[in-house]
This record gives C-alpha cells, sequence and structure tokens, in this order.
C-alpha cells in the first residue's frame, strides 16, 4: 500500500466549525457595516470564499498577489505586489484575508501599504498563525488556529503549488 506524504493536523470539519466561528466574530466586530474582504492571492483563495459565506454583512472583495518570500525578500522585509487592487479603497473598511503569518513580513508591509492609501478602518483575519517564527511584532486581529513551526499544505497552502485543493491542513513528512 502507498504509505502518505503527509500527515493531518486540522481535518475539514475542524477548519470549518472554526470559520463559522471566525464569521460570527467579524460580524459582530462589524456591526452591520460594510466591509471590503482584501484576499492575498492564492494561498487565502479556500478560506476567504468559505469565510465570506458565513458574513452576514454587506461584503465586498478584492484580490491582491504579493511576491512569497524568495531570501532576499526574507533578509529586507520588501515585498514585491505583483497584483494589486482593482479599486481605490479611500474610506472603505478593510480586511485582509490571509492564510498564514509566519515571519510576519507581509503583513507588516501590506498593512502599511494599504494604511497609506487611507481606508477608513484596516484590519486582518489569519486562518493560521505561527508566532514562534515572527520576526517582526504582528498581531492579527482574527486568528483560526495558532499552530507550531511547521511546513503545512491544504486549504489553499501549496508546496510548489501541489496540496492547495486538500479539504484538510496538513504537514508534509520529509521524503526518504
Ligand atoms: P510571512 O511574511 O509572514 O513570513 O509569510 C507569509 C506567507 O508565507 C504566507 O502567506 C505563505 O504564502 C507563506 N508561508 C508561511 N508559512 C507557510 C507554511 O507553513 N506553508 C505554506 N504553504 N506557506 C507558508
Amino acid at each position: 500500500m502507498k504509505q502518505s506524504n503527509r500527515e493531518e493536523l486540522l481535518s475539514a470539519a475542524e477548519i470549518a466549525g472554526r470559520v463559522q466561528e471566525l464569521a460570527a466574530e467579524i460580524t459582530a466586530a462589524y456591526a452591520g457595516r460594510k466591509v471590503l474582504l482584501v484576499c492575498v492571492l492564492k494561498g487565502a483563495v479556500v478560506f476567504a470564499s468559505d469565510l465570506m459565506r458565513r458574513l452576514d454583512l454587506p461584503v465586498e472583495i478584492d484580490f491582491m498577489a504579493v511576491s512569497s518570500y524568495g531570501s532576499e525578500t526574507a533578509s529586507s522585509g520588501a515585498v514585491r505586489i505583483l497584483k494589486d487592487l482593482d479599486s481605490s479603497i479611500q474610506g472603505k473598511e478593510l480586511l485582509i484575508v490571509e492564510d498564514i503569518v509566519d515571519t510576519g513580513l507581509t503583513l507588516d508591509y501590506l498593512c502599511k501599504n494599504l494604511l497609506s492609501r487611507k481606508p477608513k478602518s484596516l484590519k486582518v483575519v489569519t486562518l493560521l498563525d505561527k508566532p514562534a517564527r515572527r520576526r517582526v511584532e504582528f498581531i492579527p486581529d482574527f486568528c483560526g488556529f495558532e499552530i507550531p513551526d511547521r511546513f503545512v499544505v491544504g486549504y489553499g497552502l501549496d508546496f510548489n503549488e501541489d496540496y492547495r485543493h486538500l479539504p484538510g491542513i496538513y504537514v508534509l513528512k520529509p521524503e526518504n
């Protein structure tokens, strides 16, 4: 029998339950006000699509793509925007939807960049948080799960573009 190369960390049912709870927290926080979800491509796409359908609020969505960290970005904290938002965010209530916060460099940069465009408010929801790896102080406003310092895939997260479609979240086992 073929051995699986991955170990489940969070099941699809656990994720669904937590997404429902996060949606309730966010719905309460915005109290009927319209929110613009900024989904960070590609990893957050599955989380954003599940979350938005559970929000009891007027909702808009837009997308940004940023370069994932290579060695250069990891040391400098500079992040390149590969795809920007389609329209102005001035005066809007923004909620960045991210898959995972690791060093914090990506969200630190994104928040500074988006704040310079004068939204009315800016908050961050992340499905996963790896606080052990932080290089800049960053605390998400809403967080699904804190996880240990392991590389995870599934539910939108990839390894070389594979595994994004898996319904749960898995730790990849090293190849032997
Ligand atoms: P940060 O700038 O916080 O270090 O990195 C955030 C980005 O790194 C995430 O949006 C994600 O693309 C990538 N990343 C960090 N940890 C993991 C992980 O465990 N698995 C995967 N697939 N991507 C990760």
